[in-house]
């Protein structure tokens, strides 16, 4: 895959209002920086232990997204800087981060990571495993997280009309949910999809959010 530039990749997502978080994983501080100093911000990571190697080397304003499978006992490594936590997928993970934001005297916006992929191999939530979530009675205890909208990753497939569906998917989620639970709240109203493979189907379909790496940093090893 050839990669493109920033400033080509934003002026396509610019007309779709969509906001781009650029996922460094593996790829370098330096490589990081040369995104930086075209104005870039937002940085997606999957891994606790690169994040927190990374992090204290970077400029402190940029908004670091976690975005990898996230372990409960990990979370007190990015609680202090994470800007937003993009994988939550369990009420037990959402109070440990409401706990670790809690000795920090933040708020961590987070997403609700659903499943929409047909491959088993995919984390996540089903809708009816987030509304339980958002009805259970601890829920309203949890003062330091915000619950910002929905994540999901599709299947890696060529067939457009399975990712179409993936992602409509994972649209109607959030519309159960924002109907449900959020119809007077304006924090809830992301929907995090779309990579380098797919996300100009997601900008078809109404994402808010893409996670791209490879189309901007070239192949990872
Ligand atoms: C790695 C990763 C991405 C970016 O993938 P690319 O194909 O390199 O754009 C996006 N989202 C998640 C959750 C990822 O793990």
């Amino acid at each position: 895959m050839a990669t493109t530039s920033l400033s080509q990749l934003l002026e396509e997502l610019q007309p779709h209002g969509a906001q781009l978080v650029a996922v460094s994983k593996t790829h370098s501080e330096a490589a990081i920086m040369v995104l930086y100093n075209q104005g870039q911000r937002a940085f997606g990571e999957n891994w606790v232990q690169e994040l927190v190697e990374k992090q204290p080397k970077l400029p402190t304003d940029i908004e670091w997204h976690f975005i990898g499978h996230l372990q409960t006992n990990k979370v007190k490594y990015i609680a202090p800087f994470v800007h937003m936590i993009e994988s939550v997928d369990s009420l037990k993970l959402l109070q440990e981060i409401d706990k670790q934001a809690s000795k920090h005297n933040r708020v961590i916006p987070c997403l609700l990571e659903c499943r929409i992929a047909q491959e088993e191999t995919k984390y996540g939530l089903t809708l009816e495993d987030a509304r339980a979530i958002l009805a259970d009675s601890a829920f309203p205890q949890l003062r330091h997280i915000l619950i910002a909208g929905v994540m999901g990753m599709a299947s890696f497939t060529d067939d457009t009309t399975q990712v179409t569906k993936e992602f409509e998917r994972l649209k109607a989620i959030f519309n159960a949910l924002k109907t449900s639970f959020f119809a007077s709240d304006d924090r809830f109203c992301e929907i995090s999809m779309g990579m380098s493979g797919d996300y100009r189907i997601a900008l078809e379909v109404g994402t808010t959010m893409v996670r791209i790496g490879s189309l901007l940093f070239g192949p990872r090893e």
